[in-house]
Order: C-alpha cells, then structure tokens, then sequence
C-alpha cells in the first residue's frame, strides 16, 4: 500500500510568523526518504475548533495524519485533546508516564517545583503507543483508528527531531514497503529552462524514477529519486537515467551529489596537486569567501587580494595604469593581467581574477551592470570569459564568483575552459 500523509503543525506562533515551521520539514525529509508520499502541510492556530476541522479534511485526504506541537502542559496545548475527540478516543491518564515526568523534573530540573499542569502530558488517548520524549517532557504518540494512523510530536524541534528519530522511524518502517533514494545533478552553464527543455521528453516520460529541475543562485540542480524496496533496486532504476542525463548534458554537469561549485574545485585542486590565488574587484572577496568556507582549503589556496579601484589595481596586482586608461577597469586585458598579478604575488599555480560592474548603476564609461569579465591564467594559458548577468547586484556577484570556480573546475577536468 502506498500511504498519503498530512503534516499539521498546531500553533498560533507558526501563523504569525513569529516561527517557521521547521518541524514541518523536518518531518518531511524523514517521511519521504521512506518512502511516505507527504501530499500536504497544514498549519492551525492552538484553537480547538480550527483544529478540529483541519483534521475533518486531513481524514478525508490522508491516510496518515501527523501533528507537531501543542503537547505540552499549558491551557493552549489541546493537540491530545482534539484528536482523541476527532477519533472517537477517551484520554486516559497513564501512571508510567506521570512517573516519568516526574522524574524528569526531580533529574533535570532539581530546583524548580513542578507545577500540577505537568501531569496533563500524561493524559494520552487510549489504546495509543507512547513515544517517549528524550528530551523534553510531552510524550508524543501513535493510534490506529478509522482506518488511520494518528501520530503526534512535540512541537520543540529538538524534542520533534529527536523523536522522529527513535519512535517515529521505526513505527513508520513497519508500515512501509518502499525507499526514496535519490541522486542530486549539479549543473552549472545553463539555465533552469534550457536544462529543462532539454531533458523535457526524457522528464516527462519518467514515472520511477522521478526527474525534477531546481534552480539556485544561477545554478541548477536535477534530483532524481526512485522508489524501491532496496537501495539497490533503487540504484538499478536510477543508473540508466542517470547515465542519460549525462549523454545529454556532458561536461556541464560538475558534480552528483556534491557540496557545491567550490567543493569540487577544492577536490581537483587537491588530486592535481596544484595551488590558485585570487584577485577580486566587484566580487569584494566573495570567491574568497566560499572558497575559505571550507576546511582545510589553505592547502590549495593561497590567499586573494580584493583590489576595488584603479589605483589598487596596480598597486597591489601590478596592473600597469596606462592599460587601465586604455583598456578601462572593467576589462578583459585589465582581468587577465589581475590573474596574472595574483598568480605571481602569491606565487600559485592557478590565477583568477574578477572584475566587472555588479550595478545597480552603469559605470561611467555607459557599460551596464552584469558587464563581467572573469580571468584565469597559468604559466602557459590564458583563458577569459565575459558572461553577460544580469538581475541584482548579489546575484551578478555570486554568478561571478560561480563563473571563476567553474573556470578553475573546466581547467582540471580538461575541458574547455571559456564556454
Ligand atoms: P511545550 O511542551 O514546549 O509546550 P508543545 O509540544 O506543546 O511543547 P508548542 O507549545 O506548540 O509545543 O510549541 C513549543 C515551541 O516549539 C514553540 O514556541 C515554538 O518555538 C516551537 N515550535 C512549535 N511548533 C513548531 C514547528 N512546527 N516548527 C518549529 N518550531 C515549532
Ligand atoms: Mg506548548
């Protein structure tokens, strides 16, 4: 059988906006990784009657309704109590978890008198499997009833976690036939809608598994998820699609189920054994940034210099000021000659240079923002792009800075480098 399920995080906090509904994603990725077809979020406020008919429709949709928060001890937390109601279910005070409650307190929180509120979490509906609450004290729970599965979480998301974890996986488990496996394809030199279009036949062909395009700060992912009831029947499904979308989209596609753009590079540094030090202008040392994001990255970069006017440009990167006059700031030549000044100032393998208007303004010379030119250079080579970006300044900054990791990755994979 497969299971339709529907979250319903309760509390007024959540509607507000005063809280995001973490719970609710996090219960998700669990449900989903096995194999749970999630097919709703629902949000009410701690009233009773407006929960009341939320699980009225989740009934009629879902074969499996899970609630986050309203389990604790104060007059709003009515979560046990409304659904007991919804189902037809008395609550029924439990000894074993009063103890423990109690024993929480008298443990944990030595100094504080625990008030007599705290005993209404021990009021569960009958017949319900306790989930015990490691870290807090509002045991979750689970009943059966009209043909459904009820199950509810503290609304804490340490507290939610940590139960997904220990009781909800393993009460899921039993119900569950299927795995979702999936392999995310990271793609970067094409647009959402020209990855899409190509792979369009392919996309909609596909019902097991499943191919799906996400777009993020200018690059674009494919995740592809099978169902299975292995890993390894999951992978069979999976490795012809796979190989497919690799036909197709050749070497822009730089990594499967990698970190990022900068992880990539940080790993062909390291197998090639070679060294990149950087010269930033409009990008203010972003590149830098993400590239000392990572750990252990000194050992392939060396360091960056973020030259922001003329007079720093040849100050710091030997940039001669007649080319900058000739040539203006925002370049080609002016960006090979940074890389190069990075290159020896640093004393690395690899140079790459960026330079280029992020907007909101033209510059004074009338070239408009998203003009860009991104240089890498060797002892022996010389490469540039010029890649036209446009939108906000953050993102012509970011697109940047993925156009010089991208060079850099091109550079050690052997393939063209300039796009
Ligand atoms: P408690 O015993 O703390 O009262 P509870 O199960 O009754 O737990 P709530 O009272 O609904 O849960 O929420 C407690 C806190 O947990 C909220 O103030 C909020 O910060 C957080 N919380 C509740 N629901 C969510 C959610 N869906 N996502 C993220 N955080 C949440
Ligand atoms: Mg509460």
């Amino acid at each position: 059988m497969s299971y339709t399920v529907e979250i319903i995080g309760v509390g007024t906090e959540l509607l507000l906006g005063n809280t995001v509904n973490t719970d609710a994603q996090d219960v998700s990725q669990v449900l989903c990784d096995l194999g749970f077809n999630v097919h709703f979020h629902t949000v009410v406020g701690d009233n009773a009657e407006r929960l009341n008919n939320a699980v009225d429709i989740a009934k009629k949709r879902a074969d499996i309704i899970i609630t986050t928060g309203g389990l604790g001890p104060t007059y709003d937390d009515l979560t046990k109590q409304t659904l007991a109601e919804a189902f037809g279910k008395k609550l029924i005070f439990n000894e074993d978890v009063a103890n423990q409650i109690m024993a929480f307190f008298a443990k944990r929180l030595p100094t504080m008198k625990m008030t007599e509120n705290n005993l209404q979490q021990a009021q569960l509906p009958e017949g319900c499997i306790i989930f015990d609450n490691g870290v807090g004290t509002a045991p979750g729970c689970a009943f059966e009833a009209e043909g459904k599965h009820i199950l509810m979480l503290p609304g804490p998301p340490r507290e939610c976690r940590a139960m997904l974890k220990s009781c909800v996986e393993p009460y899921l488990k039993k119900l569950s036939e299927a795995e979702i496996h999936s392999h995310n394809i990271h793609i970067f030199g094409l647009g959402e809608s020209a990855v899409e279009e190509n792979l369009r036949e392919l996309m909609q062909s596909l019902k097991n598994p499943t191919l799906a395009p996400y777009a993020k700060d200018g690059e674009v992912m494919l995740r592809l998820t099978a169902k299975a009831r292995t890993k390894e029947e999951a992978e069979t499904l999976m490795s012809p699609v796979l190989a497919k979308v690799h036909e197709v989209l050749g070497d822009i596609i730089y990594g499967i189920d990698t970190h990022s753009l900068e992880h990539t590079v940080f790993k062909l540094l390291t197998e090639h054994n070679l060294t990149v030090s950087a010269a930033e202008s409009c990008t203010g040392g972003l590149l830098s940034k993400r590239l000392t994001d990572i750990p252990g990255i000194s050992n392939v970069f060396k360091g960056s210099i973020v030259a922001y006017n003329k007079q720093s440009k040849s100050l710091l990167l030997g940039v001669s000021p007649e080319l900058i006059k000739e040539k203006h700031a925002v370049s080609r030549e002016v960006a090979l000659a940074m890389a190069d000044g990075a290159r020896l100032k640093f004393d690395s393998d690899i140079g790459i240079a960026i330079t280029g208007i992020a907007g909101p303004e033209s510059d004074h010379s009338g070239q408009p923002p998203g003009t860009v030119f991104v240089a890498l250079t060797t002892k022996d080579h010389s490469f540039c792009r010029t890649p036209h970006l446009f939108h906000d300044r953050e993102r012509i900054r970011i697109g940047c800075a993925n156009h010089a990791l991208d060079m850099i990755r091109r550079l050690l994979t052997g393939v063209n480098v300039e796009l």
